[in-house]
């Protein structure tokens, strides 16, 4: 861990595809490389992509009913 200890409330789920530092989530750009951070790194990515899985699983459960 190279992170400084100093954000204990900060997630780093997942590396920078570029030099494969762990960001951190929600931010837009890598902290060591500033290469522009994978979409899945913000939340809205995740808030939308579950959210059009709600509405698809509406959509089926409407359809077989
Ligand atoms: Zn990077």
């Amino acid at each position: 861990m190279t992170d400084k200890p100093n954000t204990p409330d900060a997630v780093h789920r997942y590396q920078c595809p570029a030099c494969g530092h762990r960001m951190t989530y929600g931010h837009k750009r890598c902290g060591a490389c500033n290469e522009e951070a994978p979409v899945y790194n913000l939340p809205n990515f995740w808030l939308g992509l579950y959210a059009s899985t709600a509405v698809a699983a509406a959509a089926v459960i409407y359809a077989l009913l």
